[in-house]
């Protein structure tokens, strides 16, 4: 089933989004089994992203298939060490005081962190983030770091079905990483879009998008 799953949907995602940008799917494994993601894997899945470090941790080597490693949850400053060197891209760097520790662990190790700056598009107290107003100055700041290589935005749109809401967020994302990526050729991926969005998403010029439902099934959250 969830091989079949995550074929379907490589097959539904769009070679390209409309900027003719080639669309990376993550699959989002919270709460998966290491069998149920190397199911995924067997349906061609080649990334997959991480939100709990205990998880990521649990689960790191009996992966297989050598998928690329995403960190896409809420990030403690000191559980950095867990993640060092062994993700290939953080998704959630949602404040300066994470990015500053990140960086420093990472120039302690001789190694150079990828990274995506999070966005709280919705401006919801519950989302991690910074605001579309502070998003340049973070992005300043952060991209100043020395062990850091900010390689574009990351946001999870707010849980609404209002799509006029939804849309303007979204193209005010690809907005702001248009803006950033004319500058910088490091700017590349705008992870925006989960199971209930990803083709708004997509369609707003997302290029990275992270689904866990649609290639799973719904989280038992009782377990
Ligand atoms: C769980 C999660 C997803 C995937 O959500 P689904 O609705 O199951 O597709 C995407 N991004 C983040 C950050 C998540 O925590």
């Amino acid at each position: 089933m969830i091989e079949e799953n995550a074929k379907k949907i490589l097959e539904e995602i769009p070679a390209q989004n409309p900027y003719s940008e080639k669309i990376t799917l993550v699959a989002a494994v919270k709460m998966q089994t290491p069998e149920a993601i190397n199911r995924a894997i067997c349906g061609g899945i080649t990334d997959i992203g991480d939100n709990h470090v205990q998880e990521f941790r649990d689960k790191y080597a009996l992966i297989e298939g050598n998928p690329k490693r995403h960190f896409i949850g809420r990030l403690q400053t000191n559980k950095i060490k867990y993640l060092l060197g062994k993700t290939d891209l953080y998704h959630s760097v949602d404040r300066y005081g994470l990015a500053e520790e990140l960086s420093k662990k990472s120039a302690a190790a001789g190694i150079t962190s990828n990274i995506l700056i999070q966005i709280n598009a919705g401006d919801e107290p519950t989302k991690g983030g910074f605001t579309f107003a502070e998003a340049q100055a973070a992005y300043e700041k952060i991209r100043a770091l020395p062990a850091l290589k900010v390689e574009g935005l990351m946001a999870m749109l707010p849980d609404t079905d209002d799509m006029k809401t939804l849309e303007r967020l979204a193209r005010r994302m690809r907005e702001i990483y248009d803006t950033f990526k004319r500058g910088d050729e490091n700017i590349k991926y705008l992870s925006m879009g989960m199971s209930g969005d990803w083709k708004l998403c997509v369609e707003a010029g997302s290029n990275m998008i992270r689904l866990g439902t649609a290639i799973f099934g719904a989280r038992n959250y009782d377990k």
